[in-house]
């Protein structure tokens, strides 16, 4: 059994939030570079390029991508080997968030559903903790702004609707968000489980790395077919119009029950941040 103290998880939480909202993925930017190549609309191109420059700038002067440095959503792996010792571990995550949305000068962003009072240092966090093998924590720290969470849906479909219906709801989707998730966007879709669980497989789908494959042959041609039919919306980047609406649809599928077809879209703007670590 590893020992290890709560205490080293406040400080990598702290640091990954800073990192996360001032250094946008490589992933991000070679998905941008791929899209000017493809793109026909010189205001498009031109975006994408601005899109690029604040990305430098932010990771160069350490300041935030998006003035919306988001709801602080944490996925932790922890080992079954490990014993965590000198506290407890959420409010472990929760202190990490509170010194680096502090340390870090960004945003806060949470507050009370009713009277709108400000939370004050972005917790509560969103944390999704699973037991795993090993002797090992991995912590990915994903802040996920409004803009983009507000488009995103959940539905369950009838079993007999299908493929189909699941294509048509992803797409219809996109075309009502428009330009309010700040496109272009990365698609998260979440199929099958029960209602929860297809939020959340739709968001985990959104830690894929841009540009690598679906694992599942039969999701990646779904990927494909999807983002095809998104980008023939002709939303563009920003919404001033362009081919590049979206720079990838990302699938996630579990078993599901026979009665049912869940499936969730999580729209991701192109501010795209995640950071891990593992300890
Ligand atoms: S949707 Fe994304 S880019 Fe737009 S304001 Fe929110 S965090 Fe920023």
């Amino acid at each position: 059994m590893r020992e290890i103290d709560v205490t080293l998880i406040t400080e990598q939480v702290r640091a990954l939030c800073m990192r996360a909202n001032t250094d946008l993925g490589e992933d991000v930017l070679q998905a941008f570079d791929r899209a000017i190549e493809k793109e026909e609309s010189p205001v498009a191109v031109e975006i994408l390029k601005e899109l690029k420059e604040n990305a430098r700038i932010a990771r160069e002067e350490q300041v935030p991508i998006c003035q919306d440095t988001g709801f602080t959503v944490v996925f932790v792996e922890v080992g079954q080997d490990v014993h965590l010792v000198g506290g407890s571990l959420n409010e472990a995550i929760h202190e990490g968030v509170r010194q680096g949305y502090r340390d870090g000068y960004l945003r806060k962003s949470i507050c009370h559903p009713f009277s709108r009072a400000n939370t004050g240092d972005n917790t509560p966090a969103i944390i999704h903790a699973d037991i795993v093998p090993g002797d090992k924590i991995n912590v990915t720290i994903a802040p996920k702004g409004a803009g983009s969470e507000n488009m995103s849906r959940v539905v369950m479909l009838t079993p007999s609707e299908g493929i189909e219906g699941i294509k048509k709801f992803v797409v219809q989707r996109v075309k009502e968000s428009g330009s309010n998730p700040c496109p272009p966007t990365i698609v998260g879709v979440g199929i099958g489980g029960t209602m929860e669980q297809a939020g959340l497989l739709a968001k985990r789908s959104l830690l894929r790395f841009l540009g690598t494959p679906n694992p599942d042959p039969e999701l990646d041609r779904l990927e494909s077919e999807i983002l095809g039919e998104i980008n023939k919306l002709g939303i563009g980047p920003q919404g001033l119009g362009g081919r590049t609406t979206s720079l990838a649809v990302h699938i996630r599928m579990m078993p599901c029950h026979i009665a049912s077809l869940p499936l969730a879209v999580n729209i991701q703007c192109h501010v795209q941040r995640h950071k891990e670590v593992t300890i």
